[in-house]
């Protein structure tokens, strides 16, 4: 029909016209149109860089059903609420440019691999999970901020991956949800997909560069990076790290992480490690 057509336009352009509305092509002067759109669009992208680091997703922990840690007087769901609106704000505020978006931002529970799927339809670039740490005593001797990333482990650092996985075991049908992932069971054997190894290298870097705000520009203490099987990061389709924001049963930890100060600088931490991040990958 097209041969035939592109014959009948030589000839009869008004016959073309006709047969082209009739057939459901549109008319040569919308073709042409269209090409010298797509001519555009063509030069329009070889302008642009390759990679544009464009959307931040951000992870408040837990929520609704699923309180988390528990400290003297506070929980984990709410002080991670809080530090990932601010966040939020503040970098809708310092950087404009970026596109922000929540997992939740009400007390509500949200399953782990939905987390992940919000992320990567919204094509996020970075996925940042906002927690808070805790120890098995009532009062915690361990203070301070820890970073986790998805990926190999030593033994005896799986603590706060299975303390966050945990939160699956309130969803239904967590066994078909994550194959393989039981309640006696910690992850023995992590296989790296070649995605996962594609980001660790990001992972690991952004990782250090939060770490390194917190330790040497708010004193903080650091138990430092740490490469875990923690779920939430597993599906992750971009870079993501987990940020153990400090010890919510350790009472000086506690009283900062509920502090407006203390939300303040974990927030400003974590925007200069992020403007830093996005300087390296420009810079590639
Ligand atoms: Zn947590």
């Amino acid at each position: 029909m097209t041969i035939q057509h592109s014959a009948v336009r030589k000839v009869f352009p008004l016959l073309s016209f006709i047969i082209a509305i009739a057939i459901g092509q549109p008319a040569l002067s919308q073709q042409v149109k269209k090409k010298h759109h797509h001519k555009k669009t063509a030069a329009a992208n070889t302008a642009l860089p390759a990679f544009k680091f464009k959307t931040i997703i951000i992870d408040p922990g837990h929520g609704g059903k699923d309180p988390g840690a528990h400290g003297a007087y506070s929980k984990e769901k709410n002080v991670t609420l809080a530090i990932a609106k601010k966040l939020r704000n503040a970098l809708n505020e310092q950087m404009p440019s970026l596109n922000t978006v929540m997992t939740r931002t009400t007390d509500e529970f949200i399953e782990l691999h939905r987390r992940d799927a919000i992320a990567s339809e919204n094509k996020g670039n970075l996925f940042i999970s906002i927690h808070c740490n805790s120890s098995p005593e009532k009062v915690s001797p361990d203070r301070g901020v820890l970073i986790l990333v998805y990926g190999y482990h030593r033994a005896g650092e799986q603590l706060e991956a299975l303390r966050e996985n945990a939160s699956i075991f309130i969803e239904k049908d967590y066994q078909s949800k994550y194959s393989g992932y039981g309640k006696n069971s910690a992850i023995n054997t992590i296989v790296l997909s070649n995605f996962q190894q594609k980001y660790r290298k990001e992972c690991i870097h952004f990782g250090d560069l939060v770490n390194h705000e917190f330790k040497k520009v708010d004193g903080r203490h650091s138990l430092g990076v740490r490469e875990q099987g923690v779920l939430v990061l597993q599906q992750s389709a971009m870079p993501a790290v987990l940020i153990e924001t400090g010890y919510i049963n350790n009472p000086k930890d506690e009283a900062y992480l509920n502090s407006a100060e203390g939300q303040s600088e974990i927030v400003q931490s974590i925007i200069r490690a992020i403007k830093k991040y996005r300087e390296s990958l420009e810079q590639k």
